[in-house]
């Protein structure tokens, strides 16, 4: 009887350890096969290392923008666009953190977790394609508007969240990729998306943030005025204005981009409250582009007070931005203040595994997003010309951000049309460019007739 009792105890012990095995086996293939079946040393999706086999990656009209033949990568025929989307494909080596061929490669290599990197006569089908929402041919126009200056171009349709515009400069041609390491200044951060992966200084297109907090917050902002004579005393600082402006309103000291108003606008705010609509402009969190991070972008205003509040409320101070966060803010503006979270990836079709988000978020009210419009379009209409921007119906703002070390500021254009047909919002950088109303809005300004010539949305 002592005998048997061991033995079932022996049993017992071992049928136990068994299940936790089996559990624990389990629990790391759920959590870590993804890894182990992208490992270069899987023969099945690789050759020494490389890639070499995965689906396609079409642009949103069906034109090939990455594939596999022979086990070899093939982008786009065309230099332009290749160099263009080389950020949305990724290049041959896999630098491109957050290429769609690095974000989406279960997807592509047409893995996934029930079924392995299992396939019929080991060929993929084309359930492992993939279109993504970008024009490629708008991408192009983007990319030969930067004309070799570093920066970014993003458009978006603010209704359906679809980016039909991405690009990030420097970029390369992926099917003759040069030396980076011996141009080191030319290809600086070459492999980073700056529309998903920077935060700049702002610059004065924050002020539409200041003016969505004094909208909601001060007592008859809309008949105020406020003077500049072109800078403002505070304490032992003074904060500089381009002119002197005299008696503004705020929607004057918005097309005016009068910063001793902003100033004035700022301290009567106060730290708590800007920092309450920097949060809701999406500031200090990033987005997620179908599971592809942004960057963050900076305002922290806690306890700061005086020029350095003043600043901050102007786009200066410590403030930075990501691209397509404050992208989505113009969206959000635009559609009665419900921010459509951007996204890359096409709706793939009933038989695809791949789902799409539309995630949805209210970041202003429908009145103060309605105020903010009429605003953004008098800038357009009063102060950049309208004629330059025709038949868009432009609603913008221009901003040049000083950088310091003796550099020329960074120049900003965003916003947004505000068309029922096409509803797309914006954003335009130029790294050391000089000022956005110079070097940002006439390449938006293309880009956009562009958009909407190719009947993008
Ligand atoms: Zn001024």
């Amino acid at each position: 009887m002592k005998l048997l009792s061991t033995r079932t105890a022996v049993v017992l012990i071992y049928s136990l350890l068994l299940v936790w095995g089996l559990m624990t086996f389990t629990e790391k293939y759920f959590n870590n096969a993804s890894v182990w079946v992208q490992h270069p040393s899987n023969r099945h999706l690789h050759a020494d290392g490389k890639l070499v086999s995965s689906g396609i990656i079409y642009d949103r009209w069906g034109s090939i923008l990455m594939q596999m033949v022979e086990g070899a990568t093939e982008f786009h025929k065309d230099k332009t666009v290749r160099t263009a989307v080389m950020h949305a494909t990724g290049d041959v080596n896999g630098n491109v953190a957050t290429s769609c061929q690095a974000a989406f490669k279960d997807h592509l290599t047409g893995w996934d977790i029930v079924n392995g990197a299992y396939r019929f006569n080991n060929k993929l089908s084309s359930g492992s394609d993939l279109t993504l929402t970008l024009d490629a041919d708008l991408c192009a126009a983007a990319y030969k508007e930067l004309d070799g200056r570093k920066g970014t171009v993003g458009v978006y349709n603010y209704k359906t969240g679809e980016i039909l515009c991405m690009v990030s400069t420097p970029s390369f041609d992926p099917g003759n990729p040069p030396d980076v390491k011996a141009n080191a200044d030319k290809y600086e951060g070459v492999y980073i998306n700056r529309f998903l992966s920077s935060a700049y200084t702002p610059g004065s297109v924050f002020k539409l943030v200041t003016a969505a907090a004094a909208i909601d917050n001060l007592n008859n902002i809309e008949n105020n005025t406020y003077y500049c004579d072109g800078k403002l005393q505070i304490g032992g600082d003074t904060v500089t204005c381009q002119s002197a402006h005299g008696e503004v309103t705020l929607k004057q000291a918005l097309a005016n981009s009068c910063n001793a108003a902003f100033a004035q606008i700022t301290l009567e705010l106060g730290a708590d409250s800007l920092q309450k609509y920097a949060d809701l402009a999406g500031f200090n969190s990033s987005l997620e582009v179908d599971g592809i991070k942004t960057t963050a972008g900076r305002v922290d205003v806690e306890d700061v007070t005086g020029a350095n509040l003043a600043w901050a409320g102007i786009g200066q101070y410590t403030n930075s931005a990501n691209p397509l966060n404050f992208m989505a803010f113009m969206g959000a503006i635009a559609n009665d203040g419900v921010r459509i979270t951007p996204r890359i990836l096409a709706d793939q079709g009933i038989f695809s595994f791949i789902t799409t988000s539309n995630e949805q978020k209210r970041v202003l009210s429908v009145e103060t997003a309605e105020k903010l419009k009429k605003l953004m379009r008098n800038n357009t209409v009063s102060a950049y010309g309208d004629e330059s921007f025709k038949g868009l119906e432009l609603c913008a703002k221009t901003g040049t951000a000083e950088v310091g070390g003796g550099e020329k500021p960074h120049a900003w254009f965003a916003g947004f049309l505000d068309r029922e047909d096409f509803p797309l919002a914006f954003v335009v950088v130029i790294e050391n460019g000089g000022t956005g109303r110079r070097a940002a809005a006439p390449v938006a300004a293309k880009v956009l007739q562009a958009a909407v010539r190719a009947g993008s949305s």
